[in-house]
């Protein structure tokens, strides 16, 4: 881009997509464009800090990568900041050539049966950020369960079974905060039944994440092979072949004693949460493979149903939102406002493509999102001449105390200490006022 004065890019959201978006956006490090990550939280980082499992390291440390674009002269951090709150969408859209909204899922979807609300009925969102030290995360009813169901057969209700399921002090490596290790260690759970509400080649999760589970030390899986198809069923994908294999081997395993169990259930649809005062048994109907009811239904008895049935996004005053599918409607990545794609807003990541994909899927959705503004840009420049400014001055003005990349990084430098008097490494401070303390005061860089 050959430009007199930078092109001024808002993204709303410091998660995976955001930080992606702001890397096609930069990577040439000329100058030509600016990018301000304005995020809601008070520190950056979105699912690869709050979502992804403590113990999927490799995952982790293929987002820290991420930490390098946050360095680069052309990008800034404003971290602790709520569009909608501090600056509404229309301050940002005045100050800045491109808004590019990056804003994921972080809500769950319901399932949709009595009984959902009963306390010892928990998200898995829930459950997921508060192991992972969300600052707004509450400690989930778990404390005396012996026996939880998990609803769902994706990657985060494998993530939720693995947590509940691991011995606790093979976490004490990872970054979990130290009151969730406690909780951890005290646990009483010894059963983990995971339900998929249609036959087993249906499943959503990965074949890696699955065997992860059969490998967890004092840990036995339970599956019964008269629930598996005795021929691989016709149209199988690859991935649901590879599954089917990894579940016939365990159900062709002798029965082992262990300190844990994890059930796998396929073929059960929960129609019903049951207590009076909490929940103890969740009532399944038996589907077919392709999870039409039969009418038979069964109760099985539980301390806690974790809810792990998908990721779900919410919308952001003065952006449209299709409410049937949670997402912003896009064409090419540019939002539409009444029917029209117009230059100038840009969705990215899961609030573009609903909640699904691996870390990864983000490079290519911020890719492609990036193309668009590139191609924009000539446009957007020609559109006003003097430089739009961004929101620094704006968020002083408002006395709004926002964190910066060195914030950021004290932030980080004080969760190593943090870690020092349990014997552990980087122990993640869980508190909102704690953060913005170890942030320090805000900077530009
Ligand atoms: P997901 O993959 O969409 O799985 C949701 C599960 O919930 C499915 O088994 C679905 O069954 C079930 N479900 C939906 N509505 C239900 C209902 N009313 N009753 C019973 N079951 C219901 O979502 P996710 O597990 O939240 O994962 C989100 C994305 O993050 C995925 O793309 C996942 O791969 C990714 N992720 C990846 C990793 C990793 O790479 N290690 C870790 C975590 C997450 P149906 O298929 O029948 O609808």
């Amino acid at each position: 881009m050959s430009t007199t004065r930078p092109l001024r890019v808002a993204v709303v959201g410091a998660g995976p997509a955001g930080l992606y978006a702001a890397d096609y956006l930069t990577f040439d490090g000329d100058g030509s464009v600016r990018v301000d990550l304005i995020e809601r939280l008070p520190v950056p980082f979105g699912l690869l800090r709050y979502g992804v499992a403590p113990d999927h390291l490799n995952i982790k440390a293929a987002g820290l990568t991420l930490m390098e674009v946050l360095e680069r002269a052309d990008v800034e951090l404003y971290a602790n900041v709520a569009v909608g709150t501090d600056v509404t969408v229309e301050e940002l859209r005045a100050r800045y050539d491109a808004v590019v909204y990056a804003l994921g899922a972080s809500g769950d979807r319901r399932i949709g049966i009595p009984g959902e609300d009963l306390p010892g009925s928990v998200s898995a969102t829930s459950f997921v950020n508060w192991y992972n030290g969300h600052p707004e995360a509450a400690r989930p009813d778990l404390a005396t369960a012996r026996s939880v169901a998990v609803v769902g057969v994706g990657n985060v209700a494998l993530d939720v079974a693995r947590i509940l399921l691991r011995d606790a002090e093979e976490l004490s490596p990872t970054d979990v905060p130290q009151g969730v290790l406690t909780t951890l260690r005290d646990s009483f759970v010894t059963d983990v039944h995971l339900l998929g509400r249609r036959g087993p080649q249906h499943a959503k999760f990965t074949t890696k994440e699955l065997r992860e589970l059969g490998e967890l030390a004092g840990v036995a899986v339970v599956v019964d092979d008269g629930q598996l198809p005795a021929e691989p069923p016709e149209g199988l994908t690859p991935q649901a072949g590879r599954n089917l294999k990894v579940l016939k081997e365990w159900a062709a395993r002798p029965p082992a004693a262990a300190r844990r169990r994890l059930h796998l259930h396929f073929g059960a649809r929960p129609v019903e949460i049951l207590g009076e005062d909490h929940a103890t048994a969740l009532r399944l109907e038996a589907t077919s493979p392709a999870g039409e009811g039969t009418g038979r239904t069964w109760d099985l008895p539980v301390d806690a149903v974790l809810r792990s049935v998908g990721y779900r996004s919410s919308g952001l005053a003065g952006v449209p939102f299709d409410d049937s599918s949670c997402t912003i409607p896009t064409e090419e990545s540019r939002v539409v406002r009444d029917g029209v794609a117009a230059p100038g807003e840009y969705v990215v990541g899961w609030i573009k493509r609903g909640p699904t994909g691996i870390l990864g899927t983000n490079r290519s959705d911020a890719r492609d999102a990036v193309e668009s503004v590139q191609a924009d840009a000539p446009g957007l420049l020609a559109a006003r001449t003097d430089d739009p400014g961004g929101i620094a001055e704006l968020l002083d003005e408002r006395k709004v105390r926002y964190v910066g990349v060195r914030g950021w990084q004290s932030v980080l430098a004080t969760e190593e200490e943090y870690g020092v008097p349990h014997g552990r490494g980087r122990v993640k401070i869980r508190d909102w006022d704690d953060l913005l303390s170890a942030a320090d005061e805000p900077d530009r860089k």
